[in-house]
């Protein structure tokens, strides 16, 4: 079977088609495409700036080696640092899947950090998971993964001087993530998400998401197709307590199944609508108290931040900062 023309370049058979834009398109053309989108949502709400340093958190799934593609090219390799997380669950990645990203990282001008739950707090999550439930702590494993990494970008950040965290967060991330507040009637969840809002922050590196515009199918397919060595871990959690997240996504799929560009229009619909809350929210950033263990700023009703909280209900205490790279 041959394939037809792209419906850009004419001359390329198209081998991708994207079904919310009506295209056919051949490699070269999909993936100029993907880098100019990304380009575009990178200049609109200002995510980073030429002279910015990035520290790009990079697990090794599609999403990761994507970023890393999209932004050697439209930004300085010398300042960009790529991180990998390991925290330690039954299949996940370990320190030898890591030096896949790390070459391919390497041979991008890029340095790559590794660093793990246990180095970091003590413990692998499987065993704070486990430790969780032997006493009754009623937190989810995505709480403990969620906020524990973030802590982890956060300090590296610091550490590495970089002026934005950029994560691999797609498209189809984002519209779980806003359905799920507009589900739960979190008005102010929902325009912390918004990129001015999220630049606004005065006690964290700001993190950006420049791949916020691109389905999870294209980030897939750029990654595959480019030939990387994708790890298609499945988190063990995630089917565990079927959670919001797992039946917005659920819908949001059917939805897009049957109106083909329907993510996107609706996000592209609320950052219009939430770009002057997220103003307003950027003019007058609170000052937040201080964690009374760590000193991480945290929220106005807390004593401890979130980290040393979860950290406390499984008997641990921060490990010295470590961190260690791959061979
Ligand atoms: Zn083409
Ligand atoms: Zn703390």
């Amino acid at each position: 079977m041959t394939l037809p023309p792209c419906s850009l370049c004419g001359g390329g058979r198209a081998e991708i088609k994207q079904p919310h834009t009506g295209l056919r398109l051949c490699w070269r053309c999909f993936r100029r495409q993907v880098v100019e989108r990304v380009r575009n949502e990178v200049k609109r709400w200002g995510l980073f700036e030429p002279g910015h340093r990035l520290l790009l958190a990079v697990s090794g799934g599609k999403d990761s080696f994507t970023l890393l593609d999209v932004l050697s090219q439209i930004h300085d390799t010398g300042r960009m640092v790529a991180l990998t997380i390991i925290e330690g669950i039954p299949g996940g990645y370990h320190v030898e899947e890591a030096r896949a990203i790390s070459r391919y990282a390497r041979s991008y001008g890029v340095d790559h950090v590794v660093v793990s739950f246990r180095d970091y707090f003590g413990a692998t999550l499987a065993e704070m998971v486990r430790e969780a439930s032997r006493r009754g702590v009623g937190e989810k494993p995505c709480t403990f993964c969620g906020v524990l990494r973030r802590r982890i970008m956060e300090e590296q950040a610091r550490l590495l001087g970089a002026d934005r965290v950029v994560t691999a967060h797609n498209l189809d991330d984002e519209a779980q993530t806003a359905l799920m507040n507009l589900l739960r009637g979190d008005y102010v969840g929902l325009v912390r998400m918004h990129p001015v809002a999220a630049l606004a922050t005065r006690d964290f590196v700001p993190r950006v998401k420049p791949l916020r515009k691109v389905y999870e199918w294209e980030t897939a397919a750029y990654a595959f197709r480019s030939g990387y060595p994708i790890q298609s871990v499945e988190c063990p959690y995630l089917y565990e307590a079927p959670t919001l997240r797992l039946r917005a996504r659920l819908a949001m799929y059917r939805l897009e199944g049957s109106r083909p560009g329907s993510l996107l229009r609706m996000m592209e619909a609320l950052d219009v609508l939430l770009e002057p809350a997220a103003r307003s929210l950027a003019r007058s950033p609170v000052e937040l108290p201080r964690c009374a263990r760590c000193g991480a700023p945290t929220s106005p009703t807390r004593r401890l931040c979130k980290a040393c909280e979860l950290l406390e209900k499984v008997g641990l205490r921060r490990a010295p900062q470590q961190t260690l790279q791959p061979g």
